[in-house]
């Protein structure tokens, strides 16, 4: 029923978009807009959120703010939960001569997270200029 869209398709669709709004306060939204303005086109295609985000903040159209919660979750991670980028260590050195992981942070969109995992629950996406 629905088409899938296009990488071309979708990163046209959101820079129309975005040319449009400067802030878009929720990724729901984001989604929406972006649903409708590929609709325009006259059919029906469609785009999962995450990687909707993930193409707006690849190709450098908007950056993000990041709401978090914190879960129990200790398990390393190696990828960027919000753009899919490889995350950097924080590391301390210990008393010892060792190291132990403090946290991660991206360094394409800016999450950061402790050891004690923030997990990303709204995005405000910021048009760049
Ligand atoms: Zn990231």
């Amino acid at each position: 029923m629905y088409k899938i869209a296009t990488e071309e398709m979708a990163v046209v669709a959101i820079r129309n978009v975005f040319a449009k709004h400067r802030t878009i306060a929720s990724q729901r939204l984001l989604k929406s807009l972006v649903d409708k303005e590929m609709e325009e086109g006259g059919e029906p295609y469609k785009i999962a959120e995450k990687r909707l985000r993930f193409l707006t903040l690849d190709n450098g159209i908007a950056t993000v703010l990041i709401e978090y919660r914190e879960s129990e979750t200790k398990r390393a991670i190696s990828m960027c939960p919000v753009c899919g980028a490889r995350l950097k260590r924080a590391r301390n050195m210990t008393v010892f001569g060792g190291t132990v992981t403090l946290g991660y942070n991206c360094p394409s969109c800016g999450y950061n997270t402790g050891a004690r995992r923030r997990v990303p629950v709204k995005y405000t996406f910021i048009r760049r200029k």
